[in-house]
């Protein structure tokens, strides 16, 4: 009997020294790899826009905020105008058939392109842009897609901008080269401009004469997104913690080729949906919302709108943290820290020494780079969290940011990270 009740005392000391030093519980794990594997796959399609998948993303997430007990759910529709590629998606290079998603992509605010093409390749060891134009002045390079590295072309934005422009240059559209496996960069194409431009690979280019190309756009006015909000109601109502990660991606290349965002960020949301889970069973000190916003990939549209529209006001934030790409194995962390939240960095720092989390925690530049940003540039105390560099990363925004390729390290360190920073700021 004795030996029972010193057990039960020695749990009941566990338990209040786990809630107090805020670390992960048994079926934390497990319950994060379920829902990022359920976000990415087939059925959501890469949460884009084009094919729904973003919305069904978030009914899903209505649900599994429901299912761990979270006090209110709500959705918190907007609109976005957004070009998207949803139809026919092929290529050729001299004859030989590239692959989408793997040889090429295309910009986001890509036109379709349809036709057989000359292709320029611009000489840029010895680069002299009148000589590009008088060049593309032959009649064998009118209607050419001129083909130049991407950052080189960045560099040189003049030249380049009129090779992009109606009436300005007789080249049907541009080629851009970048990295290998090819990126779809961005789907942030909320408008749509005069000439295509196709990303291709270094390797799939390299000395073709010329491309046939056939490539649909669809340009989406007002399509109608939400945010989730999941309330988990802590002892006091007069300030609150926010969590943010947004649960969309870039969805469809074509009819074939999806991008899962395993990394990016199936990995940011599903820990949202256990931090939630995780508060339900540890009620926390103050009220605590877990915003999943959509339309990140659209230029942060979902957190801009919630910031424009919040359902507390701002003031009220003890303190945000936005959870993007925390599915890699860098023992060095990655964050962003807003001005308001640099008194709270020194904890973080504290906690992650005391409880040998990451080796270091390495803090850049705030950017306008994912969904803390607006709440940031607001004066909100937030940091961002974002573990970059790992063996995911260079997977980044590519199709093979999938299931099969996610890495789970991160995700019990920036847990540990963020509850230990709740228990004790
Ligand atoms: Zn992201």
């Amino acid at each position: 009997m004795k030996t029972l009740k010193t057990i039960l005392i020695l749990c009941a000391g566990f338990a209040v020294a786990t809630f107090a030093a805020g670390r992960l519980d048994a079926q934390d794990l497990p319950h994060y790899k379920r829902v990022v594997k359920a976000l990415s796959s087939a059925r959501y399609q890469g949460r884009g826009y084009a094919r729904g998948g973003a919305n069904k993303a978030g009914k899903y997430l209505e649900k599994e905020y429901r299912k761990a007990g979270a006090d209110e759910v709500t959705l918190q529709p907007f609109t976005i105008d957004i070009n998207t590629f949803n139809g026919r998606m092929a290529m050729w290079a001299d004859g030989k058939k590239l692959k989408p998603g793997v040889d090429f992509s295309m910009r986001e605010y890509s036109p379709g392109v349809h036709g057989e093409f000359p292709v320029y390749h611009v000489d840029t060891l010895n680069f002299d842009a009148d000589k590009m134009f008088s060049d593309l002045a032959r009649p064998e390079y009118a209607n050419c897609l001129v083909c130049c590295e991407f950052w080189f072309a960045y560099r040189h934005k003049e030249a380049f901008g009129r090779l992009q422009k109606a009436g300005e240059c007789t080249n049907a559209g541009l080629i851009q080269t970048w990295t290998s496996p090819i990126k779809f960069y961005k789907a942030y194409g909320e408008k749509v401009v005069d000439k295509p431009i196709i990303w291709v690979t270094p390797e799939a280019i390299e000395g073709v004469k010329s491309v046939r190309v056939d490539v649909d756009n669809e340009f989406l006015d007002d399509y109608a997104l939400f945010n989730v909000i999941a309330k988990v109601e802590g002892e006091r109502h007069d300030s609150c913690y926010v969590f943010t990660a947004h649960y969309d991606h870039l969805g469809n290349l074509g009819r074939r080729v999806w991008y899962a965002g395993a990394n990016d960020n199936a990995s940011g949301t599903a820990a949202l949906v256990t931090l939630a889970a995780y508060y339900v069973r540890h009620r926390p000190p103050y009220d605590m919302y877990f915003l999943s916003v959509s339309g990140e990939d659209a230029n942060l549209r979902g957190s801009e709108f919630y910031a424009n529209h919040p359902l507390v006001p701002l003031e009220r934030i003890r303190y945000l943290f936005n959870l993007d790409m925390i599915g890699d194995n860098n023992p060095v962390q990655y964050c962003e820290v807003s001005d308001e939240g640099l008194r709270g960095y020194a904890l973080f720092e504290r906690i992650n020494a005391e409880k040998q989390l990451f080796q270091a925690l390495n803090r850049g530049e705030l950017a306008a780079n994912s969904d803390h940003y607006p709440f940031a540039s607001r004066g909100v105390p937030c940091i961002f969290l974002e573990n970059q560099e790992g063996d995911a990363f260079p997977f980044y925004h590519t199709i093979y940011d999938t299931w099969k390729n996610a890495v789970f390290d991160s995700y019990e360190p920036v847990f540990n990270l963020v509850t230990g920073f709740i228990a004790r700021y």
